[in-house]
C-alpha cells in the first residue's frame, strides 16, 4: 500500500509545535483581552462569492475552491476580514460602533510552499471598525507591537506607508481603478521600473513620473520627518497632501504613547491586498526576509459588502512565522516554558487486573483535583511501567493494591527520589501537588 504523506503545503503539528501554536495563539487572544477586541469564530467555509467579492486578482486565483454537494460554489477562508465585514454589514449592522473584534484560526491559500509560506496556516485578527481617527490606526500598530513583544521576540520592526499617498497622485493623473491596483502591484512586489512604465503608458504628465521617481527613494526611521518630506514632495496633488499628513498624525500618537515601536517609513510601500485607503503597514524581523503581519485601513469595504459605511482599520498575524522567528530567535524556548506551568504527572499503576476498575476510579478523583493522571493502559508488569514513566520525566506513581486500598490509600512514588509511602486517596491531591 502507498505511504500517505499530507497534502501539499500542508503540516503535521506534532506535540512540542502544537503546544508553541497554541501558546503563540493564547498570547494573542491575551492582547485582545487587554485592548478589549472581543472574539468571534466563523466559518472556515464560506461562499466563493463572498471571499472573491473584494479580493484582488492574486488572492482570487489562490482560493481552495470546490462545490459542495448541494452544488453551491464554496471555498476555505484566504483571510478574515471578508467574514468579518459578512457580519458588521450583517447581524451587527444595528450595533453601536465602534466594534472591536478578534479571531483566531487556519487561513487557505495557494501559495506556492517555501519557508514561513504555507497553503494551511494560522492568522490572529483584529479588527476595529467605527473609527476613521488617526488613533485606531496607532491603536492597531501599538496592540502589534504589544504582541509581538508578549509572544516572546526580542527583535522586530515596522514598515510603515499610506496607501492614499500613491493612490492620491494617481487618481488625480486620471488612472482608473484597475490600471492603479495593477500599478500598486507592481510597486508591492518592488518592481518600480515595469511599475513607471505602465504609468507612462496610461498618460501622465512629466511631474507624475518625477515625483513617484522620487517617491519610492524616501524612507528612513525618523519617521515624522519623513512623513513631511512626502507631504513637500506630492505638494501638488491634493489628496496625497492629506493622507501624508494623516499618516504623519498617527506616527505622531503612537510615539507619544511612549510606547517604544521599532519603525520605519516607507513612502513606495504598497501593500498587495487591494482594498486598503489608508495607513498600511508590515512587521519584519531581522534575518527573515517575510512578514510577520501586516495590516491598515479600509474605509470602504463595509459598504462593498452591502453595510453601511463604516470606516476600519484591522491587522493580521502569521502565527506560523511568528513560531519560526521565536525558533530562530531561540526565544521558543522561553516560551513554552512559559506556557508549560511546572505541571506534575502521575502513572497510576494496578498491582493486578482485578485492580484496573479502581484504578480508574482513583484516576478520576485525582483529575477532579486538577491533577495530570495518565492510567496504564498496556498491562505491563509494575517494573516495567515504572522503568517507562521514569523514562518520560514524569513526577509520581500511584500504585493501586489491595492492602492499601482496604484502608481507602494507595502507594505514592515520588519517581525522581525514589520513594514512597502509603498515602489516604483524598490526600493524595495534596501530596503529587506539593
Ligand atoms: P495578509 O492577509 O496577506 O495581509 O497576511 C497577513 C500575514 O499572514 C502575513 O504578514 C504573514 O505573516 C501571514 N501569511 C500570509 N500568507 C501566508 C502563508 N502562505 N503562509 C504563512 N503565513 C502567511
Amino acid at each position: 500500500m502507498a505511504e500517505f504523506k499530507t497534502v501539499r503545503g500542508m503540516r503535521d503539528f506534532l506535540p512540542e509545535e502544537a503546544r508553541l501554536l497554541r501558546y503563540v495563539e493564547g498570547r494573542a487572544r491575551e492582547v485582545a483581552r487587554l485592548y478589549g477586541y472581543r472574539e468571534i469564530v466563523t466559518p472556515i467555509v464560506e461562499s466563493y462569492e463572498l471571499l472573491s467579492a473584494k479580493a484582488g486578482e492574486e488572492v482570487k486565483s489562490r482560493m481552495f475552491l470546490f462545490n459542495d454537494l448541494g452544488g453551491r460554489d464554496v471555498a476555505l477562508r484566504p483571510e478574515f476580514t471578508a467574514s468579518v465585514a459578512r457580519l458588521v454589514a450583517t447581524t451587527l449592522r444595528n450595533e453601536p460602533r465602534p466594534f472591536r473584534l478578534f479571531s483566531v484560526g487556519s487561513i487557505y491559500r495557494y501559495d506556492e510552499p517555501q519557508r514561513g509560506r504555507y497553503r494551511e496556516f494560522w492568522q490572529s485578527n483584529y479588527e476595529l471598525m467605527g473609527s476613521s481617527r488617526p488613533e485606531a490606526d496607532a491603536e492597531i500598530l501599538l496592540l502589534t507591537n504589544s504582541f509581538m513583544q508578549t509572544a516572546g521576540l526580542k527583535k522586530f520592526a515596522f514598515k510603515v506607508g499610506h496607501i492614499g499617498v500613491l493612490r492620491g497622485i494617481l487618481t488625480q493623473e486620471k488612472l482608473v481603478d484597475k490600471v492603479q491596483s495593477a500599478v500598486m502591484q507592481l510597486m508591492d512586489k518592488k518592481q518600480y521600473e515595469d511599475a513607471f512604465r505602465l504609468v507612462k503608458s496610461a498618460g501622465v504628465s512629466e511631474t507624475c513620473i518625477l515625483t513617484l521617481r522620487k517617491l519610492v527613494e524616501l524612507k528612513g526611521n525618523n519617521v515624522l520627518d519623513v512623513a513631511d518630506r512626502v507631504a513637500e514632495l506630492v505638494r501638488d496633488y491634493e489628496k496625497s497632501v492629506e493622507a501624508s499628513r494623516n499618516l504623519g498624525e498617527i506616527l505622531d500618537l503612537v510615539l507619544k504613547s511612549r510606547c517604544y515601536v521599532d519603525m520605519m517609513v516607507d513612502a513606495g510601500f504598497a501593500r498587495g491586498l487591494e482594498y486598503y485607503t489608508g495607513m498600511i503597514f508590515e512587521v519584519y524581523v531581522p534575518g527573515l526576509d517575510i512578514a510577520l503581519g501586516g495590516g491598515g485601513r479600509y474605509d470602504r469595504l463595509i459598504e462593498l459588502f452591502g453595510g453601511d459605511p463604516t470606516p476600519a482599520v484591522g491587522v493580521a498575524h502569521g502565527v506560523d512565522r511568528i513560531m519560526l522567528a521565536l525558533q530562530e530567535q531561540k526565544a521558543a524556548q522561553k516560551a513554552e516554558e512559559e506556557a508549560e506551568e511546572e505541571e506534575k504527572t502521575v502513572l497510576i499503576v494496578p498491582i493486578n487486573e482485578g485492580l484496573r476498575g479502581q484504578a480508574l476510579q482513583v484516576s478520576e478523583v485525582l483529575r477532579n483535583a486538577g491533577v495530570v493522571v495518565e492510567v496504564e493502559v498496556m498491562g505491563r508488569k509494575m517494573v516495567k511501567a515504572l522503568e517507562d514513566a521514569d523514562r518520560r520525566k514524569m513526577s509520581y506513581a500511584v500504585i493501586i493494591g489491595e492492602r492499601e486500598l482496604k484502608k481507602g490509600a494507595v502507594v505514592v512514588r515520588d519517581l525522581a527520589k525514589r520513594v514512597q509511602s502509603t498515602v489516604k486517596i483524598e490526600d493524595v491531591a495534596d501530596v503529587v501537588k506539593g
